[in-house]
């Protein structure tokens, strides 16, 4: 796995434009951090809104030519692409570690997920088929062709930049659109560093563009601007649901991947240790910022102590050591925001009478693997998501009151259910009122070609190789009269 053990040095980024590093109009940096230490890593440019109107003017005259690419010159980029990720691996995971405090076993499966899915990408240009449709009309030959849409904005959350960053721009690349993406604030290197592998892949200039800085004040230009044609968001339910709201207004498309607060239930006839394993990697992966995060588990009374008792011990041996010390799994929380939530949450339910079976406590900016029982509705932390590493375990009777308890949430993305009986378990898959739902597994997965998302508030739209043909293309309806 890599790499060198302090963090390494970073030059200031740049916006990336037409191919090209592109210092900032209003020639502003703002200064981004090491999450472990707080300490500056870099700067980076403040976006401005003549910023975001130069990117998306740049990606709106690149697709003029970058439509009529045919599928082997994308093809070829793309898995150049793969190629340059593999031999630059060492340099991203550090990136990921250093700039957004990943431990470095999350940072490599940041790096494999990323090669999946511009493979992935690579395949899906040669999938972008029409039909021939049949006519009432005697002699007329009548079809459907797509065509790729244009401009698409591309959002990403700090806490995947590589996979969303990666995903949210491989696949509009591959069926002929560009792009110009807002990355999150935390994670401005990263994206910088993808622009630089897509151009030495080949990728024609303004393809692909970055534009960093405050979503909040540079958002709703790119989201609104007129030459943009959908929005692919990731990232929290508030946020979210503004996009939602401006695309409605102006007419645009969009895909939003947003927060969750998933289930997680064991049965009493499941493996226990397998059990363990299972919500031990759900919630704890990235102390806990990890959208598809099982923060609710569900555990039949008669199991419940050993459960608790298994797991606690679980979470309270999980490293929070150095993090590209391989046994580290507990890293940083990002920020002095998100840490607030984090605390808010523990000590709100601390003070309304929760048990902290295990953790609760601080080493700087890491919080220990926290555990609670005796969770109620009147704790912010029933329904909240945390995003940090943050669980309650409540006791069941059995499956009817685990599919009520589940789907007693605003949220609806990821799901798990441990249990030996097939029937308990497509019961669960029917009933739960979520995007994806795993048997015997966690409920943190993603592959190129499934049906990625969540309902109710976890999102709208999905992501995927199908889905994003659908939705990043259109149609045009011919006939030819012969
Ligand atoms: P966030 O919503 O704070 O920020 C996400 C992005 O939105 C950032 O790039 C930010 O700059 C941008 N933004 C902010 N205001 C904007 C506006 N008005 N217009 C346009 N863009 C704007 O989220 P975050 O804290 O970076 O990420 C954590 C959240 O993301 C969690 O809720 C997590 O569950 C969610 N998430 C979801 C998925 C998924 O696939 N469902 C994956 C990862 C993260």
């Amino acid at each position: 796995m890599s790499t060198s053990l302090a963090a390494r040095s970073y030059e200031s980024v740049d916006h990336w434009i037409d191919g090209k590093n592109t210092p900032p109009q209003g020639g502003k940096y703002f200064p981004t951090r090491n999450p472990l230490d707080d300490k500056v890593l870099s700067e980076a440019a403040a976006g401005s809104v003549e910023d975001v109107n130069r990117a998306v003017e740049t990606a709106h005259e690149a697709f003029a030519s970058f439509r009529a690419s045919v599928p082997k010159e994308r093809e070829r980029i793309l898995c150049k692409a793969a190629e340059l990720l593999e031999r630059d691996r060492n340099e991203f995971v550090d990136i990921l570690v250093d700039e957004i405090g990943s431990p470095i076993r999350k940072a490599a499966f940041e790096v494999e997920k990323g090669l999946a899915f511009l493979r992935a990408a690579a395949g899906m240009t040669r999938h972008v088929t029409g039909k021939t449709i049949p006519s009432d009309v005697p002699g007329k030959f009548s079809m459907s062709i797509r065509s790729p849409i244009g401009v698409i904005a591309a959002i990403t959350p700090f806490n995947v930049p590589l996979i969303k960053g990666v995903r949210l721009s491989c696949n509009p690349i591959a069926l002929g659109n560009t792009v110009v993406m807002l990355p999150s604030e935390e994670a401005p290197i990263l994206s910088n560093r993808l622009a630089q592998l897509y151009a030495e892949a080949g990728l024609p200039e303004g393809v692909f563009n970055v534009v960093s800085g405050s979503g909040y004040e540079i958002g709703d230009t790119l989201t609104t601007h007129p030459q943009v044609r959908m929005v692919t968001f990731t990232g929290s339910c508030r946020v979210g649901q503004h996009i939602r709201e401006l695309c409605g207004k102006h007419g645009k498309r969009m895909t939003l991947e947003l927060g969750g607060k998933s289930p997680l239930v064991v049965l009493a006839d499941s493996c226990l240790q397998k059990a363990v394993a299972g919500a031990v990697q759900s919630i704890f992966m990235y102390q806990g910022q990890v959208c598809m995060g099982a923060s609710r588990i569900y555990v039949q009374e008669e199991v419940f102590a050993s459960f608790v008792k298994g797991f606690a011990k679980a979470a309270s041996s999980l490293g929070m050591g150095d993090l590209r010390d391989p046994n580290t799994m507990i890293g940083p929380i990002i920020s002095e925001r998100q840490r607030e939530r984090v605390r808010r949450h523990i000590e709100d339910a601390r003070g309304k009478g929760a048990t902290v079976v295990t953790g609760g406590k601080w080493v700087g900016n890491r919080c220990e693997p926290t555990v609670l029982t005796d969770v109620t509705p009147e704790m912010t932390v029933y329904a909240e998501e945390t995003f940090g590493p943050v669980v309650s375990v409540y006791p069941i009777t059995g499956l009817d009151e685990a599919i009520a308890a589940a789907n007693d949430s605003a949220f609806g993305l990821s799901a798990a259910i441990f249990t030996q009986n097939i029937s308990d378990a497509m019961r669960f898959v029917m009933e739960v009122e979520s995007g994806m739902v795993h048997v015997n597994g966690s409920s943190l997965h993603d592959e190129p070609h499934v049906p990625f998302g969540g309902t109710k508030e976890s999102g709208f739209g999905r992501e995927g190789t199908e889905e994003d043909i659908e939705a990043m293309t259109e149609w045009k309806w011919v006939t030819i009269q012969m």
